[in-house]
């Protein structure tokens, strides 16, 4: 296996390639603005240099042409002038052993190896980044480890539920509901993955973590449910941003299960998705969009920008 180039190297590789690139690039704008000097030269007059003062047009044209390959070959000039010569060989580890390669295809290995490795650098500065700002969340509603020991207990109990009792919760809610149908699975080992069908109007796959709601994706009646993609379908991508915000709103550690009640009882309320106005301007559609926001306690519909 090939170690890891040291970062520095790459960066210097960058700092030195870039401007190389630059005046490769200059020397192909010259080489095609002198093609086009012999190109028109070669061509001679034209019919489009009509009769009068052909001559003339046609030595204008050239004029112009090799003033363009003046300007392009100034610009090569001062591209060449800011390279700068690499101080030393680069030491590349054992990358350096692919230029021995004899077969082509391994040849192009450098490039693909090089961009790997900034990759895994911007993952890794990135990771970095993420876990700074994750370790600050107040928001973080899973395995708080508060230093009371009376709070953790009470947070880890919820996590710890038997499958039965979440099952029971979900059943009974079910009967709440004529046109609502739940059901459970269990793909992730022992927490719950509900499947919610409301009416015909559209679909959601609800997460549980012991007994709290850890994720919900809503999707149209005809869309296939999984839990990582969104919906098609803008109306649908607005309510799952909605449902994001009330299971949120919904939570609470010491009451789960008031919690899921509350969130399946506001997700009900979309029965009338499409046939509800909106509860402020009374119009169907705002923005060819129906009323895809609902009150969080009357359960009243109202349009994203009509929100009181
Ligand atoms: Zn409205």
């Amino acid at each position: 296996m090939v170690p890891i180039m040291a970062q520095s190297n790459v960066q210097e590789l960058d700092r030195l390639i870039e401007p190389l690139y630059t005046a490769l690039n200059s020397v192909k704008v010259l080489r095609s603005s002198v093609g086009q000097v012999f190109d028109t030269l070669g061509n001679g007059l034209r019919g489009d240099h009509g009769e009068e003062g052909k001559d003339n047009k046609f030595l204008l044209e050239l004029q112009e042409l090799l003033s363009t390959v003046n300007v392009n070959f100034r610009e090569v000039e001062q591209a060449v002038n800011s390279l700068t010569p690499p101080p030393g060989p680069f030491s590349l580890g054992n990358t350096t052993f692919l230029s021995q390669e004899s077969t082509q295809e391994r040849q192009a290995l450098y490039p693909q190896l090089v961009n790997s490795y900034k990759w895994t650098d911007k993952v890794h500065e990135y990771s970095n980044l993420a876990f700074a700002l994750l370790s600050q969340n107040q928001l973080k509603r899973s395995y708080v480890i508060a230093s009371s020991g009376k709070r953790r207990r009470n947070v880890q109990s919820s996590h710890n539920v038997l499958p039965q009792a979440v099952d029971t919760l979900i059943a009974g809610i079910d009967r709440q509901f004529a046109d609502m149908n739940l059901t459970v699975s269990r793909p992730f080992g022992s927490n719950a993955v509900m499947q919610v069908t409301l009416g015909r109007i559209m679909k959601a796959l609800v997460a549980f973590k012991g007994l709290m709601i850890e994720w919900v994706v809503v999707k149209g009646y005809t869309e296939t449910l999984d839990l990582w993609t969104e919906s098609r379908y803008k109306v649908f991508q607005k309510v799952t941003e909605n449902a994001h915000a009330a299971m949120l709103h919904f939570h609470s550690p010491n009451l789960l299960e008031i919690s899921v009640r509350s969130f399946m009882t506001w997700f009900h309320s979309y029965s009338t998705l499409f046939s509800d106005p909106c509860k402020r301007c009374g119009n169907h559609l705002h923005n060819a969009l129906p009323p895809t926001w609902r009150d969080l306690r009357a359960l009243e519909p109202y349009h994203e920008e009509c929100k009181p």
